[in-house]
C-alpha cells in the first residue's frame, strides 16, 4: 500500500538527519524531494502544489519544538499535512434516527462495488446492525448472482428481483427493498447500483433516479485506486452527476502508487470513509486519515493492529501468557509459544501483521519474501515434541532433537534454531514485560 510514496518520502527525510538547524537550502531541497515523491506516486498536481507550499511555509515558520530535532519536525509537519489531504478527521457513517439507514453505492463497473457491498454488510453486522443487501445493479448480467454469492459469504440476506421477471427496474427494486426492510426490521439497507465502463449519462441518470427513490443517508462513491489519474476525473464526474457523501477506495492491496486516490478527498472535499484491500470479505476497514498517514511515513499502524488483535484474541489466554512473561504464573513454555502463534495467525498473514509495525518499510523486501509456510514448519516441530519437552524445553538434548527432526520431517539444524530462538525470544519478552527494554520504536534513527 503506497510503497513507492513511503520509500521516496523516507529518502527525502534521510538527508535531514543529524542537522541541528534547517537552512533555507535544506528546506528547499527537502521540499523538492517531497514534490517528486508525491508526483511519482501519482498524486494530482494541484494537491502536490498546495502540499509542498504548506510544508515549506511551516518548516520555515515559528514551529520550533524543544522536543523534536529538525528532521523529526519535518516528519511531523508532513504527517499532519498528509492527514489533512486525506480528509482530516475520521468520518464515521451517519445512521438514520428512525427507520432503516440507507447506504447507496455508486461507481464505475469493475470498481469493486458488489464486492464492497458484502464487505460493508459484514462490517455492519459485526457492529451489531442488521443489514440488507439490495441488488439494484441489473445492468451487468452476473451482478445479482455475484451479490447473492457474496451476501452468503457475509451471512447477510440479499433483496433481488424475482428471477424470470425480465430485466426489472432497478429504481423499483430499490424502492421495494425499503418496504422489505421496514417490514422485516432490517436497520441498514445497502443498495448496489449499476456502473458502466466509463462515465455515461444514462448511468448517472439511473443512479440519480435510485437516489431520489430511496433518499440515502449516505451515498458512497466507490473507486478503484489502481486506475490512476482517471480516479480523479471519475470522482468529479460522479460528484456532478449523482453527488456523494464519502469515498471508498478499493484495491489498495494491488497498487504501489495509488496517489491519485489520495488526491480525491482533497479535490472533491469528500472524505475517504472506507478502504478495501483484498478480495476476501474481511479485507475491509474504516479509513482513518491519521493512521494512513502514519503508515505512509512508516511510523506503523499499531492502533489498527491492536483493534484487529482485540477482535480475535482470547483475552484469558493472552493474560495468562503476559503473567508468565512477567515472571508470575510460571514459566513461558513452548506450549504457550505455540498457542500465541496460533492466535497471531488468526489475525491474517504475517506479512500483513508485520507490515503494520513501525519501521517495517525498510524491510519491505524481506517482508515480501516472507514465507508463510515457515510458521507451519515451526508448528510441526513443536507438535513433534512430547508434552514434557514443550513444558520444559531445557531438557531437549541431542538425541531428542534428532527424534523431533525426524518426526516433523525437518533437519536437526531447524530444531536447533527453533529452540535457540525460543530461548532468545523468551529472554527478550521477559525483559520487555518487566519494563527493562530500552528505547521506543518509531522515529528511530532520525
Ligand atoms: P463492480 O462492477 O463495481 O460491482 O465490481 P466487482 O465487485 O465485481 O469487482 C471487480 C473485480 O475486482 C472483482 O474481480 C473483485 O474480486 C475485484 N476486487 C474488488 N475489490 C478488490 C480489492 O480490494 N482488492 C482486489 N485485489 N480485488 C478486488
Amino acid at each position: 500500500m503506497f510503497a513507492t510514496l513511503s520509500d521516496r518520502l523516507s529518502d527525502a527525510f534521510k538527508n535531514l538527519r543529524g542537522k541541528g538547524r534547517l537552512s533555507e537550502a535544506d528546506i528547499d531541497a527537502t521540499a523538492r524531494e517531497i514534490r517528486i515523491a508525491l508526483l511519482e506516486a501519482d498524486v494530482a498536481l494541484p494537491v502536490v502544489k498546495d502540499f509542498v507550499a504548506a510544508v515549506k511555509e511551516r518548516a520555515r515558520g515559528e514551529e520550533v519544538s524543544q522536543a523534536l530535532n529538525p528532521a523529526q519536525q519535518v516528519v511531523k509537519i508532513v504527517n499532519e499535512e498528509l492527514v489533512e489531504i486525506l480528509g482530516g478527521e475520521t468520518r464515521r457513517l451517519r445512521y438514520a434516527k428512525s427507520g432503516p439507514t440507507v447506504i447507496m453505492l455508486a461507481g464505475l463497473q469493475g470498481a469493486g462495488k458488489t464486492t464492497l457491498a458484502a464487505k460493508l454488510a459484514l462490517w455492519l453486522k459485526e457492529q451489531g446492525r442488521t443489514p440488507l443487501l439490495v441488488a439494484a445493479d441489473l445492468q451487468r448480467p452476473n451482478a445479482v448472482n455475484q451479490l447473492q454469492v457474496n451476501g452468503e459469504r457475509a451471512g447477510v440476506p440479499v433483496f433481488a428481483p424475482e428471477p424470470g421477471n425480465g430485466v426489472g427496474d432497478p429504481v423499483e427494486v430499490a424502492r421495494q427493498s425499503l418496504e422489505e426492510a421496514k417490514r422485516k426490521l432490517y436497520d441498514t439497507v445497502i443498495v448496489d447500483t449499476a456502473g458502466r465502463l466509463g462515465v455515461d449519462a444514462d448511468m448517472m441518470a439511473q443512479a440519480a433516479a435510485i437516489r431520489d427513490a430511496v433518499r440515502p443517508d449516505e451515498i458512497l462513491f466507490v473507486v478503484d485506486a489502481m486506475i490512476g489519474q482517471d480516479a480523479v476525473v471519475t470522482a468529479q464526474a460522479f460528484l456532478d452527476g449523482v453527488g456523494y457523501d464519502g469515498v471508498v477506495l478499493t484495491k489498495l492491496d494491488g497498487d504501489a502508487r495509488g496517489g491519485a486516490a489520495l488526491s480525491i478527498a482533497s479535490l472533491t472535499g469528500k472524505p475517504v470513509m472506507f478502504a478495501s484491500a483484498g478480495e476476501k470479505v474481511t479485507d475491509f476497514d474504516m479509513f482513518h486519515p491519521d493512521r494512513m498517514a502514519s503508515r505512509i511515513l512508516d511510523m506503523g499502524d499499531v492502533l489498527t493492529l491492536i483493534e484487529q488483535a482485540e477482535k480475535v484474541f482470547d483475552e484469558e489466554q493472552a493474560l495468562k501468557a503476559a503473567e508468565k512473561l512477567s515472571g508470575r504464573g510460571g514459566e513461558f513454555t513452548l506450549d504457550d509459544f505455540l498457542e500465541q502463534m496460533q492466535q497471531v495467525r488468526k489475525l491474517g498473514s504475517m506479512q500483513k501483521i508485520l507490515g503494520m509495525l513501525p519501521g517495517m518499510g525498510q524491510m519491505r523486501e524481506q517482508l515480501e519474501n516472507f514465507d508463510e509456510r515457515e510458521i507451519d514448519r515451526i508448528q510441526a516441530i513443536i507438535q513433534s515434541m512430547t508434552p514434557a519437552e514443550r513444558a520444559n524445553p531445557k531438557m531437549i538434548d541431542g538425541s531428542r532433537r534428532a527424534r523431533i527432526a525426524r518426526g516433523s520431517g525437518r533437519q536437526v539444524s531447524d530444531v536447533n534454531s527453533l529452540v535457540d530462538r525460543f530461548f532468545e525470544a523468551r529472554k527478550m519478552m521477559t525483559a520487555f514485560a518487566s519494563g527493562k527494554m530500552p528505547g521506543t520504536p518509531g522515529m528511530e534513527g532520525l
